[in-house]
């Protein structure tokens, strides 16, 4: 066979819904994964938020390797020494058919790859895609080595380093080689194990229930932006750090951030004879709406992180549902007769663009270095001038909060700025 109908490059869960979606409405699919097998490259936090696998995999929930419901979430800034915690405990989410779940991507990737395989799709796994082959402008197939792969549509689902888009020039600004590290994160991530029982009782979890737990870091060198995160599976935690790209100088590796996390106080207790099984980063792109690449050309089109479709607010990270969305969106394109524009349409009356747009601005708080060097340390101070009894005469609670801010260095101008650029989130 040297023609298909379509050629999926990548096997993340963006071209793995993808060719379920497309085996699924009789076409004929060949999906190609570098990864041997399928989601051992793959690395994410993951808090999967799984509605639209419903629409090709009914109750999915029941068949996947998920590792816990996540119904407790835990959410912070984190200052050198204190920690300021909302702590939000959902317990109908583990009730609803729609909730988010933790995932190991290793386990979730190959089995969601399996279930490409039974709708009908060829899979093929251990093979890296080294370039597209485009004819009088098309892209009509795929190289690796000397061998070709031809197909009507080519769906590029390569994940966050998008090395055949930037290869072919098929970026926004065809003279950019690379992503800007401003448009660009670092997650660095690890898995730790924990016992069952352990895990149970120091995160007040049930047989399935989980937690997840998102926080701004302020105990980190200055200048660096960062979140932390961790997640419960079943007996591991995952657990890891986002950082800016661009905040990130000769002095301070991505590697040491995650130590920084680590060693928090608070943080510290949650892993307390925990053991390091696994340990990875990933680019996550951050490019927001403006800076897309074009999501469709002649002969393709450009599918979940690739196409820079991951949301994060400095808190939390969510590209999966994106992926998944975009996969099923590019496969319903074809199935209803190809035209390709049509992708773009669907994906701006869905809720990935929509949400895109939506929040465009918040990129701009994100960026704040207020956000990560001040706000921490401030709050937290602020919440303790509050709190501490010094036998000393009581002053309203106001101005206690502000006088702790403006000692941390945030002013009132400063203060009232990033509470209207807040309105975005
Ligand atoms: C630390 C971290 C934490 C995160 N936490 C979350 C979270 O909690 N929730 C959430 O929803 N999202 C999270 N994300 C984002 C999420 O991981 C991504 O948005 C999601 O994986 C995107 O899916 P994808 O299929 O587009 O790309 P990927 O999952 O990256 O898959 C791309 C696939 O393409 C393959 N590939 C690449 N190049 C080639 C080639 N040339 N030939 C063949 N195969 C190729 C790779 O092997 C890979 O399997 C996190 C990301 C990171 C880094």
């Amino acid at each position: 066979m040297d023609k298909t109908d379509v050629i999926i490059i990548g096997a993340g869960p963006a071209g793995a819904s993808a060719a379920i979606k497309l085996a699924q409405g009789g076409k004929k699919v060949v999906l190609i994964d570098r990864g041997m097998p399928i989601g051992s490259k793959n690395l994410s936090g993951g808090v999967l938020w799984g509605n639209d696998l419903h629409e090709i995999i009914p109750n999915w929930q029941l068949e996947a390797p998920v590792e816990r419901t996540i119904v407790n979430k835990k959410i912070g800034f984190l200052s050198v020494e204190d920690a300021t915690v909302l702590d939000l405990h959902f317990d109908s989410w583990d009730k609803e058919n729609y909730s988010g779940v933790s995932v190991l991507r290793a386990k979730f990737d190959e089995w969601l790859a399996n279930e490409a395989q039974k709708a009908g799709a060829a899979v093929l796994s251990g093979i890296m895609i080294d370039s597209l082959i485009i004819k009088d402008g098309k892209v009509v197939g795929v190289k690796q080595n000397d061998e070709e792969l031809f197909a009507d549509t080519v769906i590029i689902a390569e994940g966050s380093n998008a090395r055949l888009l930037l290869d072919h020039g098929l970026m926004k600004d065809p003279s950019k080689h690379r992503f800007e590290r401003k448009e660009m994160l670092i997650g660095v991530k690890e898995v730790l194990t924990l016992t069952r029982d352990v895990m149970e009782e120091r995160f007040l979890l049930d047989e399935n229930t989980g937690l997840a737990g998102e926080f701004i870091l302020g105990n980190v060198p200055d200048g660096v932006k960062a979140g932390g995160f961790f997640y419960t599976n079943k007996d591991t935690l995952s657990i890891g750090v986002v950082i800016h790209l661009d905040s990130l100088n000769s002095e301070v590796r991505s590697y040491e951030v995650i130590e920084y996390f680590k060693q928090h106080p608070l943080i510290a207790k949650y892993i307390k004879n925990a053991v390091s099984v696994e340990y990875g980063a990933k680019t996550v792109p951050e490019m927001g709406y403006d800076n897309f690449p074009p999501l469709y050309g002649d002969g393709y089109m450009v599918i979940g992180d690739a196409a820079g479709f991951v949301f994060s607010n400095g808190l939390v990270i969510q590209g999966m549902n994106y992926a998944i969305k975009s996969g099923i969106l590019a496969a319903d394109t074809i199935i209803e007769g190809g035209d390709l524009k049509n992708y773009e349409k669907k994906l701006n009356n869905s809720y990935v663009l929509k949400d895109f747009k939506k929040f465009k601005k918040v990129k701009k708080l994100t960026k704040n270095k207020r956000l990560f060097e001040l706000y921490p340390t401030g709050i937290n101070n602020a919440l303790k001038d509050i709190l501490t009894e010094r036998g000393e005469p009581k002053q309203s609670l106001i101005k206690k909060a502000l006088k702790a801010m403006k000692q941390s260095g945030i002013g009132l101008f400063s203060l009232i700025k990033d509470g209207l650029s807040a309105r975005h989130i």
